[in-house]
């Protein structure tokens, strides 16, 4: 999770959604890169059961680190704050304890200086107002209805792996910007391979996404079994309109609804 700015230094959290290997194998070489980048902030790592055993036992590997590495194990539920993000978890049903993830920017009202103007606040009380206080000052007081506008819609994202459908979920993703969910098999007749897997077939996360009125959707987490995932975009979308096919290092940038 990175709050701004491009670079490993810039990471402010990692959110494990379980411990088997396959989304841990990779981290003590991520921890030793973020030491020779410059870090010495101290790292938090979030993450269901097993995640204190299991980082634990993999930092034997990099046991001299510039900075402090901190655990925290989660259930499903269990919410925490990152890089002005507010991030929710969920309990998916996989064969280990597995969270998703929400990752919500909120968006602060409008701040309608006119308005301020027109009420004689003097300049220094504007911060406060904008931040959601009342404020007085000597021949007046207002509170923040006065000078901002409605609420605004933020920004989300959800995170989802590994899982099978779970009732419950799409709630938890509604109206994410953009939703990355594993989709084990992409093709028609694969269905019960996926679910043989405690994993979702394409057409289960293109249903989640769509009950979520997720507005996109990057599928990721292709079995070894599907060669080339890039290959099949066609039959992707011919199946689910919604759906990216995901690859390393695919990136994005959100944008409010109204800018
Ligand atoms: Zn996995």
């Amino acid at each position: 999770m990175r709050s701004s700015g491009w670079g490993l230094g810039g990471l402010d959290a990692i959110a494990l959604t379980h411990v088997h290997a396959d989304h841990v194998a990779g981290l003590p070489g991520l921890l030793l890169t973020l030491g020779l980048s410059g870090r010495t902030a101290p790292l938090t790592i979030y993450g269901p059961a097993y995640t204190v055993e299991v980082v634990s036992a993999l930092r034997i590997l990099v046991p001299a680190l510039p900075y402090e590495v901190q655990m925290k194990e989660l259930s499903g539920g269990d919410g925490f704050a990152v890089a002005g993000l507010s991030a929710s978890t969920f309990a998916l049903d996989h064969r280990a304890p597995c969270l998703g993830f929400r990752f919500d920017l909120p968006r602060g009202r409008r701040f309608m200086p006119e308005r301020a103007l027109a009420l004689g606040v003097p300049r220094e009380l504007w911060g406060r107002l904008q931040d959601g206080a009342a404020v007085s000052w000597p021949g007046g007081s207002t509170d923040p209805d006065d000078v901002l506008g409605p609420p605004r819609s933020g920004l989300a994202v959800g995170y989802v792996t590994d899982t099978r459908p779970v009732d419950g979920l799409p709630d938890f993703l509604a109206d994410v910007d953009l939703l990355i969910c594993e989709a084990i098999y992409l093709l028609p007749g694969e269905e019960s391979r996926a679910a043989e897997h405690d994993h979702l077939h394409l057409s289960e996360a293109c249903q989640i996404a769509r009950v979520a009125r997720a507005k996109r959707l990057w599928l990721t987490h292709f079995s070894q079994a599907v060669p080339d995932a890039s290959s099949l975009v066609d039959e992707v979308r011919a199946a689910c309109p919604l759906a990216e096919v995901g690859r390393d290092g695919m990136t994005t940038s959100l944008r409010w609804p109204d800018a």
